[in-house]
C-alpha cells in the first residue's frame, strides 16, 4: 500500500493520508492550481451500477491494490493463470525488475521462462471455451448500410489463412511485418496473424505520409507490407497503395527491399483496375489468402519474444518505436480492459481509436478479444455523414461500452446536442475518454448528453508506453471527479515528485512517475536503448519518468496536467497547459482551446492561448475580455491569458491530439521554424493561424 493512495475515512470519503513535510516540497513546483473547473464535485455511480460491478466498493479496491503492490507475483501469477500457456514461467522470475540506472541497465521482464501465444489466447481459447459462434467483430463501414460480422470461429479461420500465407512466403518468428490498413477486420486479422506465427507486427496509421511510412520501414526493416488500395474517409478517398508505393521506393533508397506488398481490395473505395500494379512485388490479398488452409499451428513464443513495435504519435518529435513483447502485455492488457470498463460477457464494446495507435492495439484487438467480448470496428470518420454518426451506430449494434477521445467530444459537443438526443443511446452503460486531459466541462457534456447521467467514464491515463492504463476509474467502485483519471490501477504506483526527484505527499503538483514496473511496460525503444534509459529512466533515478505533470487534491484524486514540455512558467507560478484551457473551455462560447507560453520581459513567460468557438459564435473584443475574466475567475490573475487568438481550426496529430509544438513557434513569431508538419491531420490550419494573427 503506497503512502500517498487515498484511503476511506470513516465517512465513506476518499482521503490522502499522512500529511507531511514532503507535501511542503510541493511549494518547489510554484502553487497548485484548481485542477477542475467543476464546482459539483464528486459524481457516484448509481447504486444499481456498483451493485453488478466488477469492483463496487473502495474497499474491495483497496484490499485487490494492497495485495497488488504487497505481493505483485503472486497477483499477477493468480491473473497470468486464467491464460493458456504452453509452458508455465519459472515461478520464481515472475517479475525481474532494475528501474535504477545508477545501478545498472534498465531491465523489466515478467513470467520469464512461461511460453504462449497472445493469438492463440484471443482467438482459439474462446472457440474451444465454447464461444465459437459468438461474435468476436462487427464491422460498420464509412458508408452508413456498409458492414459486416465474425464470430470467434471464423475470425479463426481467417487469421490462421493469412498465417499460413505469411509463413508460405517466409516471415517466421521474430521477423517484422508492417500494416498499413485502415479499420477493415483485415487489421486486426493481419494483427493476430502475425502474433500467432511470432513475427513482429508494427502498425502504421493509414492516415500517416509517405515520407512518415517510409522512416517507419527504414527503421525496422519488414519482410512485408500489408495494405488495401484505397479507403474512403467520409467524403475523401485515400489511396494507400500509391502512398506504400512511394515509401517503398524511398527505403529501396536507403537500402531496405521490402519484397511484398501485400495488397487487400477494398472494393467500396477502389477497383482493381484502378490500382497501380507492380508484378512480382504486389500480390492482391483476395488472389492468394483464401487459398491458404484453415488450420494453422500457433508458434509458442517466451513471454519475453517481441510482439509488436509501434511508433508513438510523435506529438513531442521524432517518433520512438516503443517495444512491447508477449507475456506481460498479455495479461495487463486483458486485465485492464476487463476492470476500467467493467466488462460483461454481454457487452457490445466500441472504441473509436485506430488500431494504429496503441489505444487500438491494447482496446480494440487485444484486450477485447482476450474476454472473449464483441468488438465493433468503425472504418468512417465519426462526424460522417453527420454529427450523429456515433449514436446511430451505438443504437444500430446495441453499444454497451464507448470508449473514445476528448477531441471527438469537444467536436461533436460544438455541434450541438441535437445530433445527439436524436438517436435513444439507451444501450449505453460505461464510457471512456483517453489521449488528453479531458476538460470538465467536455466530462460534464459527455456523462449528461450522451450517457443521460447515467453512464461512468473512465477517463484512462496511459501511454505507447505503459501498453495498458495505469491511473483510471474502476467505474462502481468510487465517486468520479470531472477531469480527473483518479486513482492507480492494480500494480501501478504512480507518485508525484518535485524537480529534484523527491516523492511527494498528500495535495501537490508535479512530475508523474511510476515506481517499480509492471506487466505491460514496454521493453525498449526499438534500436535505441541509450535514448530509452534518457527519455525514461534518467531524468528521475529508479522510476520510470512519464513525461507528464500531475497534481493530486486533498482527497487523493490524480489530475493530469499535460505534458511537463508544455508547462508555462508565469513570475514563477508554474502552470499547467491543461487548467488554463479547461478554464476556456468552460465558457459556453468556447469550443476548444490551447495555450502555449510566450517570452514576457517581466512575467519571464505569459499565456498566449488559441481559441475556437462554438459553431456561429462571431469573435469580438467583448468576447476576449469575457474569456479572459473566466480565467481569471477561476485560476487567478496570475494565470490570465496575456492574449487571445481566435482558431477556427487547431493544429492537431493524426490520433487528435493539440500540437502545441507548432503554436509556439505561432505565437512566438517564429514561422521559420515550424518543423515538420507533415504529421498534422490538416497542415492547412497552420496557415490560416498564422493569417489570423497578422489581423
Ligand atoms: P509522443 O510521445 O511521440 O510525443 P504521445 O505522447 O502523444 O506522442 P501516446 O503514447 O499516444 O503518444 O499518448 C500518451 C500521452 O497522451 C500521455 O503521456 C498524456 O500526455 C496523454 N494522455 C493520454 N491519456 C490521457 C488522459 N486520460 N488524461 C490526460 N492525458 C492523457
Ligand atoms: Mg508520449
Amino acid at each position: 500500500w503506497v503512502d500517498h493512495v487515498a484511503v476511506v475515512s470513516s465517512n465513506g470519503k476518499l482521503r490522502a493520508r499522512r500529511p507531511t513535510a514532503a507535501a511542503a516540497a510541493g511549494a518547489v513546483l510554484g502553487e497548485p492550481v484548481a485542477a477542475s473547473d467543476d464546482q459539483g464535485g464528486l459524481v457516484h455511480p448509481s447504486e444499481e451500477f456498483a451493485a453488478q460491478a466488477l469492483v463496487s466498493s473502495t474497499q474491495q479496491y483497496q484490499e485487490m491494490y494492497r495485495r497488488s503492490i504487497d505481493d505483485p507475483a503472486g497477483f499477477w501469477s493468480e491473473i497470468a493463470e486464467t491464460f493458456y500457456w504452453k509452458q508455465k514461467w519459472n515461478p520464481d522470475e515472475v517479475c525481474a525488475e532494475n528501474l535504477d540506472v545508477t545501478k545498472g541497465p534498465i531491465k523489466i521482464e515478467w513470467f520469464k521462462g512461461g511460453k504462449t501465444n497472445i493469438c492463440y489466447n484471443a482467438v482459439d481459447r474462446n472457440v474451444e471455451a465454447g464461444d465459437g459462434e459468438k461474435i468476436a467483430m462487427y464491422w460498420e463501414g464509412n458508408e452508413i448500410g456498409q458492414d459486416g460480422k465474425l464470430t470467434y470461429s471464423q475470425l479463426l479461420d481467417k487469421v490462421c489463412q493469412l498465417a499460413n500465407y505469411l509463413k508460405s512466403v517466409g516471415v517466421g518468428k521474430g521477423d517484422a511485418v508492417v500494416i498499413y490498413l485502415p479499420m477493415l477486420m483485415e487489421l486486426p486479422i493481419a494483427m493476430l496473424a502475425c502474433a500467432r506465427i511470432g513475427a513482429v507486427h508494427s502498425v502504421v496509421f493509414a492516415g500517416f505520409s509517405a515520407d512518415a511510412l517510409a522512416q517507419r520501414i527504414i527503421d525496422c526493416k519488414p519482410k512485408v507490407v500489408i495494405t488495401c488500395n484505397a479507403v474512403k474517409r467520409g467524403k475523401k478517398l485515400i489511396p494507400l497503395k500509391d502512398i506504400v508505393d512511394v515509401s517503398l521506393a524511398d527505403g529501396a533508397k536507403n537500402g531496405v527491399d521490402v519484397g511484398i506488398c501485400l495488397t487487400y481490395e477494398n472494393q467500396s473505395a477502389m477497383t482493381k483496375e484502378d490500382t497501380k500494379w507492380t508484378s512480382g512485388k504486389d500480390v492482391w490479398w483476395q488472389d492468394v489468402v483464401p487459398n491458404f488452409s484453415t488450420k494453422c499451428d500457433v508458434e509458442w513464443v517466451d513471454a519475453e519474444d517481441p510482439l509488436f513495435l509501434l511508433y508513438t504519435s510523435g506529438s513531442t518529435g521524432k517518433p520512438k518505436g516503443v517495444l512491447h513483447t508477449t507475456g506481460g502485455y498479455m495479461v495487463y492488457s486483458a486485465t485492464t480492459f476487463k476492470h476500467a470498463f467493467d466488462y460483461k460477457p454481454s457487452d457490445i464494446y466500441w472504441c473509436t481509436a485506430d488500431c494504429g495507435w496503441i489505444t487500438g492495439h491494447s482496446y480494440v484487438t487485444y484486450g477485447p478479444l482476450l474476454n472473449g467480448a464483441t468488438v465493433l470496428v468503425y472504418e468512417g470518420a465519426p462526424n460522417y455523414p453527420d454529427p450523429g454518426r456515433c449514436w446511430d451506430v451505438v443504437d444500430k449494434y446495441g453499444v454497451t461500452i464507448f470508449y473514445t477521445a476528448p477531441t471527438l467530444i469537444r467536436a461533436l459537443m460544438r455541434d450541438g446536442t441535437e445530433y445527439v438526443t436524436r438517436y435513444s443511446r439507451k444501450s449505453l452503460r460505461v464510457l471512456g475518454s483517453v489521449g488528453e486531459p479531458i476538460n470538465p466541462t467536455a466530462w460534464r457534456w459527455f456523462y449528461d448528453v450522451i450517457g443521460d447521467s447515467r453512464c461512468p467514464i473512465s477517463d484512462t491515463w496511459w501511454q505507447t508506453e505503459t501498453g495498458g492504463f495505469m491511473i483510471t476509474p474502476l467505474p462502481g467502485a468510487w465517486p468520479l471527479k470531472p477531469g480527473s483519471a483518479t486513482f492507480p490501477f492494480f500494480g501501478v504506483q504512480p507518485v508525484i515528485v518535485d524537480e529534484k526527484g523527491n516523492e511527494m505527499e498528500e495535495e501537490c503538483s508535479g512530475y508523474l512517475c511510476i515506481k517499480k514496473s509492471w506487466p505491460g511496460a514496454f521493453r525498449t525503444l526499438y534500436g535505441d536503448k541509450d535514448r530509452y534509459e534518457t527519455t525514461y529512466f534518467k531524468p528521475f533515478a529508479g522510476y520510470y519518468f512519464s513525461g507528464d505533470g500531475c497534481s493530486r487534491d486533498k482527497d487523493g484524486y490524480h489530475f493530469l496536467t499535460g505534458r511537463v514540455d508544455d508547462v508555462i512558467n508565469v513570475s514563477g507560478h508554474r502552470i499547467g497547459t491543461a487548467e488554463v484551457e479547461s478554464a476556456l473551455v468552460s465558457h459556453p462560447k468556447c469550443a476548444e482551446a490551447a495555450v502555449v507560453g510566450i517570452d514576457h520581459e517581466v512575467k519571464g513567460q505569459g499565456i498566449y492561448a488559441f481559441v475556437t468557438l462554438v459553431d456561429g459564435v462571431p469573435y469580438s473584443d467583448e468576447l476576449r475580455k469575457s474569456l479572459v475574466m473566466t480565467v481569471r475567475s477561476q485560476i487567478g490573475a496570475f494565470a490570465a491569458p496575456d492574449k487571445i487568438h481566435w482558431a477556427p481550426g487547431l493544429p492537431k496529430t493524426r490520433s487528435g491530439k493539440i500540437m502545441r509544438r507548432i503554436l509556439r513557434k505561432i505565437a512566438g513569431r517564429q514561422l521559420d521554424e515550424l518543423g515538420d508538419t507533415s504529421t498534422l491531420a490538416d497542415p492547412g490550419v497552420v496557415d490560416q493561424l498564422i493569417a489570423l494573427g497578422d489581423s
